[in-house]
Parts: structure tokens; sequence; C-alpha cells
């Protein structure tokens, strides 16, 4: 009998319950993985635990914002508690408002660091913390953005966010090491979820949507399971000598100018 690539492996996903976390979370349970699933959006989370527990997949929902410490070590106990040891972590909740930086409340910018930066630094605490523990060892995987690296009006707080988020992963990889824990991070650039595809439908999104298009060697947004793809890559042992790494999966848009 085939034995599936994630069977009898557990692994918490947050911002599980929408866009590519969603898609991640139904591509690790087709590969026979426990799950964990985490998002502050209650009713889309428990949608996404039951459509999967009904093709039986083994899987337990837990809300919390990641950017609250005391829902983030209640979150992490839950999940270890309800699903054994867990072997794999991928940071996926964030937010991306569009604000240009002279009008920016410092309450927006406060939120965006929290929920993008401070959330993955206090669940990955929460985690590796109990990973150690277990002498289990693990995979982490950030979700971070072309925004990281290229520039873009409107996102200050979102681009400064995802650029400490790929220093933290270094830092991160560095500390965990010796406990066997691998950190790395994914750079998704313009990925094809419902929010993004919504956004480009009116007047203004349609614009900066065909702008960001354009400068894709590729030609054209990707889909989150091809995130997703590189995700499962860097939680399977195939990662094995990746620590520390920021991959890029963005058909090309922050290599430079596309073509004259
Ligand atoms: P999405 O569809 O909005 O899904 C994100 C999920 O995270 C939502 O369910 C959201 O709930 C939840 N969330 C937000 N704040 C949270 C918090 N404090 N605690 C727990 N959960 C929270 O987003 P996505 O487009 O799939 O993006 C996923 C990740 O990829 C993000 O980190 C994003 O920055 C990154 N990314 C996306 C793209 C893209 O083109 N889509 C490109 C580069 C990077 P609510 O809906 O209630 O906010």
């Amino acid at each position: 009998m085939e034995v599936s690539r994630f069977s009898g492996q557990a692994f918490l996903i947050t911002g599980a319950a929408s866009g590519i976390g969603r898609v991640l979370v139904e591509m690790l349970a087709e590969h026979g993985a426990a799950l964990v699933l985490c998002d502050v959006d209650t009713e889309r989370l428990e949608a996404t635990r039951r459509a999967l527990a009904e093709t039986g997949r083994r899987v337990h929902a837990i809300a919390a914002d990641v950017s609250s410490p005391d829902q983030v070590e209640r979150m992490a106990a839950e999940a270890f508690r309800v699903a054994g040891p867990i072997g794999g972590l991928v940071n996926c909740a964030g937010i991306y408002p569009v604000t240009p930086l002279l009008e920016m409340a410092a309450e927006e910018w406060d939120r965006v660091l929290n929920t993008n930066l401070k959330g993955p630094f206090l669940v990955t605490q929460a985690v590796a913390r109990r990973m150690i523990e277990a002498r289990s060892g693990g995979s982490i995987v950030n979700i971070s953005s072309s925004a990281s690296r290229l520039a873009r009006p409107g996102i200050a707080h979102y681009g400064a966010s995802k650029a400490g988020l790929n220093q933290l992963t270094a830092v991160m990889a560095v500390e965990l090491a010796p406990h066997g824990i691998r950190v790395n991070a994914v750079a998704p650039g313009l990925i094809g979820t419902d929010r993004v595809l919504a956004a480009a439908r009116g007047p203004a999104g349609e614009a900066e949507h065909a702008t960001k298009r354009a400068r894709i060697p590729l030609g054209r947004e990707g889909t989150p399971a091809e995130v997703a793809d590189l995700v499962l890559f860097l939680l399977s042992p195939e990662a094995s000598y990746c620590t520390g790494g920021v991959y890029a999966v963005d058909g090309g848009f922050t290599l430079g100018i596309p073509r004259y």
C-alpha cells in the first residue's frame, strides 16, 4: 500500500480559512497530514474544518488572533494537546491594507506590524518551545511577500512587515538549528486568491492589477496551489538542508525590468 507523503505528521497553519492558507491545508490533507487550523475568522474557519472533516481528514480548528500573546499561547497548548507533537508550522495569517504614507494612521501601522511580524514571532516561539520539549525537530515556513523587496506606493507598513519577516526568518533559523528545527520563508508575488481577484475588479484595482501583471516575466499571476507546492517541499524531508532561505514564488516579478 502506498504511504502518503505526510501521513502520521501533524501541521499547524495560521490564516487557514482563506486564500493561500485554505488551499495549503487542502493539499496537506490530501497528502495524509493531520491538521490544526488557526484563523481569526471563526465562521470561515469552522466551514473549512467541516469541509475537510467531511472528507475523512483529521482536522482541528482553533480560533485565535496571532497578534495576541495570550490567545497564541492558548492556541499552541491546545494544538499540541489535540494533535500530538506538531512537526510543521506555517505562518500564513496576514493582512494587506493599502494606504498612502502621508495618510497612514499609527493604528493601521500597528495592526499590520502586529499581525504580519509580531504574529509569526509569537506563534513560532510558542510552537518551537513545544517542539524542543518533544525533541521532535520540525520545519517552519513563514509566508513573506515580493513586497519585502519591491517598493510600491501605499504599503509602507506591509513592505516593512514582510522585510522584517525575512530577517526574523534568518535569525530564527540560526537559533533553532541546534534543535533540528528548520525555518524558511516563501515570498509570493501576485497570487490570484479570491480577495486579490475581487480587488482587481474595481476600476482602480483593475489598473493596478494590469500594471503588476505587465511586470511579471511569466506573464500571469500565480495560483495559491503554486505557492503551496513550495511550502509542501519546505515542510518535507526533501528540504532537509534548507534553512534560513527566502524563496520567491513570483513568476520573476522581483527580478527587474521584464521587457523593453
Ligand atoms: P487572505 O485570503 O486574506 O487570508 C488570510 C487569512 O488570515 C484570513 O482568513 C484572515 O482573516 C486571517 N487573519 C488575518 N489576521 C489574522 C490574525 N491576526 N490572526 C489570525 N488570522 C488572521 O490572504 P492571502 O492572500 O491568502 O494571503 C496569505 C498570506 O500570503 C499573507 O501573509 C499575505 O501577506 C501573503 N501574500 C499574499 C499574496 C497574494 O497575492 N494573495 C502575495 C504575497 C504574499 P480575515 O479575512 O478576517 O482578515
